[in-house]
């Protein structure tokens, strides 16, 4: 029988309690091929109604689109303000990066507008490896502080894709600074190297989301999208696994959630989501593990087909000096 509701996980010391799968909300900026204001409409009220409970969007994902559909949803949701949790960014923007403060200051009041919220749970720095990390630690998270003070974020995360980077600024700034990290493709079944971070990040009390259970879409039926950066070397590792999966008549994207889903030191996993479709199918696979527990075998087929692949990633941002 399948658990009844979605787990809710502790997020490091911010007394927020995320649920097991975000919605991942740039497949509503259209980043993932076209969705209907419908569909999207559709996609969070019934991820809400099923137990989600944490939205996360940034101004970049389809140059602010998917804020503006994202706010429209959860308002259209009337529920009271405190039952949902809400993640944006700052810092990358269809125009380029820039952590300046004064920009990231502006972006925040241009975010609440789109999202037609008084403060978001979390703002998190956009792909930090793109930016000077020592402007991240000098200037960026020093004027997101004083937004937390002025109440309009709750909570400061940052993002991005090399691992190193929350390292370097978690060696670098007080303690209590960075609430949350969020790192994507790193906790999938063709890479999972963000575990060897876990109890570093724990020691510093900083909670952890992961992004990308799908490898931002090498590991579903469909496949990724036409600008995904891995080598074709890993795209063709995802596909004959997906294939492989259903040639015996199982989903790889199933497989695939319930894998991230397994580690509870990370508090949620967001996934991209456009679709009732896909929510219905995303939380199912979710309450399913959670009492009948993983299709070992299946598992440990499709791990042995991406093994020459194993935690192969791709290069991100820029040199730092
Ligand atoms: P993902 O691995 O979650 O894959 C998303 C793709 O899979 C989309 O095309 C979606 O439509 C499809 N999909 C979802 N459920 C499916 C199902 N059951 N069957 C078949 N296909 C399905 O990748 P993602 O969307 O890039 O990552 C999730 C979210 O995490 C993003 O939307 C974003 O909010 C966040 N994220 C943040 C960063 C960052 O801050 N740097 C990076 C990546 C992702």
């Amino acid at each position: 029988m399948a658990a009844q509701t979605l787990q809710l996980r502790s997020l490091g010391n911010t007394g927020l309690k995320l649920s097991s799968v975000g919605f991942g909300a740039s497949p509503l900026g259209k980043v993932f091929g076209d969705v209907s204001e419908q569909d999207a409409f559709d996609a969070v009220r019934e991820a809400f109604r099923l137990g989600v409970n944490f939205f996360d969007t940034s101004p970049y994902y389809g140059g602010t689109l998917s804020e503006k559909v994202l706010g429209k949803a959860l308002k259209a949701l009337k529920v009271p303000r405190d039952q949902y949790i809400v993640s944006t960014k700052c810092g990358r923007y269809k125009e380029g990066f820039d952590f300046s403060a004064e920009r990231v200051t502006k972006s925040i009041d241009e975010s609440l507008e789109r999202l037609q919220l008084d403060y978001v749970d979390m703002l998190q720095c956009h792909d930090i490896e793109f930016g000077s990390l020592d402007q991240i630690v000098n200037e960026t998270l020093p004027a997101l502080l004083k937004l937390k003070q002025a109440g309009k974020i709750r909570f400061i995360g940052i993002t991005g894709l090399p691992l190193g980077i929350f390292t370097y600024v978690l060696d670098r700034v007080p303690p209590g600074t960075v609430d949350v990290i969020l790192s994507y493709c790193h906790y999938s079944v063709n890479d999972s190297t963000l575990e060897d971070l876990l109890p570093y990040l724990k020691s510093k009390g900083v909670g952890v989301i992961s992004a990308s259970p799908l490898s931002m879409g090498l590991l579903t039926e469909a496949g990724g999208p036409e600008w995904h950066p891995a080598s074709s070397e890993l795209k063709a590792a995802c596909r004959a696994a997906a294939d492989h999966c259903k040639g015996k008549g199982k989903n790889i994207s199933k497989l695939a959630l319930q894998y991230s889903l397994a580690n509870t030191d990370i508090s949620s996993i967001l996934v991209g989501m456009k679709s009732v479709k896909e929510v219905e199918e995303n939380i199912a696979a979710a309450l399913e593990v959670a009492t009948t527990g993983m299709d070992e075998e299946a598992l440990s087929e499709i791990t042995d087909i991406l093994k020459p692949v194993k935690n192969q990633t791709w290069p991100s941002g820029i040199q730092q000096s």
